[in-house]
């Protein structure tokens, strides 16, 4: 077989992206995935619970896509290709368990009339401070372009200013909301909203993760794709095959072949060898790229043991639900027409959930994210029926033990437990949803051991590769010892979920990847520079 340009280990979001940008750049690339499906978190499978339904097993949202610098340069072959996004504005909602709700909308006004002026401050304070706080989360920082991000937040604040935006993004969830807010609802609003980045409410820097995503939610709403994520996946891939590259599946790499410090092809289980010319680009865990991928040899020791002590978060649980009528809300009617709410006491009680998990419990309580993607595209169910998606991101990956002391956890992540931890969960939502358990055809759930085994991406159920707590995030992601997309080996590149922004749909390391690869040559960049030159 001809070598290839790039070779691309695993399919997630950023290895597609990755290589849709490289494919439009002239490179012939060729993706590798273990799986039977391309997209990693991005599965959609009809029939998952019954004939008709559409559920999107993993990955559900695309904001993040949508308002990412990859899909802005891809939106145009896309778009082509048939790929479409829906749209509410209505994104999101918490229904509290008294029965009363409040909501977050895309149009501002609403959102004071919800939330009292404070909204608006916290809103105008942060888009003052947007385009650095969305710069740290798209850049490369150990870079020139990290660098010239300082020195442009340095400009813009000033010495005492920058100490202050630095010392306040790193507040907890709580201290910024309870700070901003005096209204209990709104903590209640936002604060599940952490877990989406990782945290917890009481971790340093969820303050400016909840930030961040209470005003992309006003701004960008809940964008699904019609049809499904698959749909995004074969437009990319398309991308890929047109310029001449591949995607294999059920092809699992065991090894990247280094030659004198550099990495010129990787070997796939049965011994097969597919060679590249210019890059690897490895979308995996730290741990499987210098435990598994790489030779003793390799790296450097200091990087290894780095990569060995890799924490890994939370575990995560889905919920699949399809029900043969629409669902009957009980409260506002909002409720019915929102795509992503969450079910909580309130900040209190994420707070106690997590810290249950974290300290190896069942919560007595979990947070319940509930998606309803049929709120915005009714095309995933026959008329006249729903289809629901449940994720909690509170478990232990290995329980030792039920917070409400009711549930045998001796032998872990068992069928029995799965199913009756769900149990616990639906009878929770059927108190918000009267019709849900007259109205449900079938449900499907997955444990995070079950995630695990999906993905190896996922270690113990964590379905964001690995803890983002602060000293493993931004300047510090993967590890210290080997921080952003470069790696000690030549030509080797990391990506993924593991490697800075972290995870979610954004595709900003493969995004950063591809920048750097096709970055035009010092002496191209500053003759064009040169004014007159063609
Ligand atoms: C259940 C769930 C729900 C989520 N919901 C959302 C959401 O709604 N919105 C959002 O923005 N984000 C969401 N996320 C997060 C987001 O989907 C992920 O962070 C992101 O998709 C990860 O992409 P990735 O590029 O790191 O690769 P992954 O999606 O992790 O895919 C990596 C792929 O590499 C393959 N692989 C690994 N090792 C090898 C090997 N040695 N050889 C070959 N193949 C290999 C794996 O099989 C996998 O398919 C969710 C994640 C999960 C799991």
């Amino acid at each position: 077989m001809a070598p290839f340009d790039a070779v691309f280990v695993g399919s997630g979001i950023n290895s597609l992206a990755g290589a849709a940008l490289l494919a439009k750049d002239g490179w012939r690339v060729c993706v590798l995935e273990r799986n039977d499906w391309l997209g990693g978190a991005i599965k959609t499978v009809d029939d998952l619970t019954a004939p008709g339904f559409r559920h999107e097993v993993f990955s559900s949202w695309h904001p993040l896509w949508v308002g990412s610098p990859a899909y802005a340069e891809l939106k145009g072959d896309l778009d082509r290709l048939g790929l479409e996004y829906l749209n509410t504005d209505v994104p999101t909602a918490t229904a509290f368990p008294d029965g009363s709700s409040v909501h977050l909308s895309t149009d501002g006004a609403a959102n004071v009339a919800e939330l009292g002026a404070a909204w608006q401050r916290q809103f105008d304070e942060f888009m003052a401070a947007a385009d650095v706080a969305f710069g740290v989360l798209g850049t490369e920082l150990w870079s020139s372009q990290g660098f010239a991000l300082g020195r442009k937040a340095y400009k813009q604040f000033g010495r005492r200013g920058l100490v202050e935006f630095a010392g306040h993004s790193l507040l907890s969830a709580r201290d910024w909301l309870t700070d901003t807010f005096d209204d209990e609802r709104a903590h209640g609003l936002l604060a599940p909203w952490v877990l989406h980045t990782g945290l917890g409410p009481d971790q340093a820097m969820s303050g400016f993760m909840t930030q961040v995503i209470a005003c992309a939610l006003q701004l960008g709403g809940m964008p699904v794709p019609k049809g499904g994520g698959a749909s995004l996946v074969e437009g990319l891939a398309t991308i890929v095959r047109d310029a001449g590259g591949e995607l294999r599946t059920e092809a699992d790499v065991e090894r990247i072949v280094v030659s004198d410090g550099a990495a010129t092809a990787v070997r796939i289980v049965g011994g097969e060898t597919v060679a590249a010319t210019r890059a690897v680009l490895a979308c995996v865990t730290p741990t499987q790229l210098y435990g598994r991928l790489l030779g003793d040899n390799d790296a450097p020791a200091n990087v290894r043991e780095r990569a060995r002590r890799f924490r890994y978060g939370r575990g995560e649980m889905q919920i699949h639900i399809a029900m043969n009528e629409l669902p009957r809300w009980r409260g506002d009617e909002r409720l019915a027409r929102t795509p992503l709410l969450h079910l909580t006491p309130g900040l209190d009680g994420v707070s106690r959930a997590v810290n249950e998990a974290d300290r190896g419990l069942l919560p007595a309580e979990a947070t319940i994210a509930l998606g309803q993607p049929m709120a915005v595209d009714p095309s995933r169910a026959p008329d006249g029926s729903w289809v629901i998606w449940v994720q909690l991101q509170e478990l232990p990956p290995r329980p030792k033990g039920d917070a409400a002391g009711e549930l045998d956890t001796g032998a872990g992540w068992t069928e029995e437990l799965r199913e009756a931890y769900a149990d616990r969960i639906v009878e929770r939502i059927g108190r918000h949803i009267e019709n849900l358990e007259s109205a449900t055809v079938a449900r499907v759930v997955l444990s995070p051991a079950d995630m695990e085994a999906a993905n190896p991406n996922w270690v113990g159920g964590d379905i964001y590769a690995g803890s983002c707590a602060l000293d493993q995030n931004l300047l510090f992601r993967p590890t210290p010892a080997s921080p952003g997309h470069a790696t000690p080996v030549e030509r080797l590149w990391h990506i993924g979920a593991s490697t800075h922004p972290g995870p979610g749909l954004g595709a900003g390391s493969g995004y950063l990847a591809a920048k750097q690869l096709t970055k035009p040559p010092l002496v191209r960049r500053l003759l064009a520079k040169v004014p007159g030159l063609p």
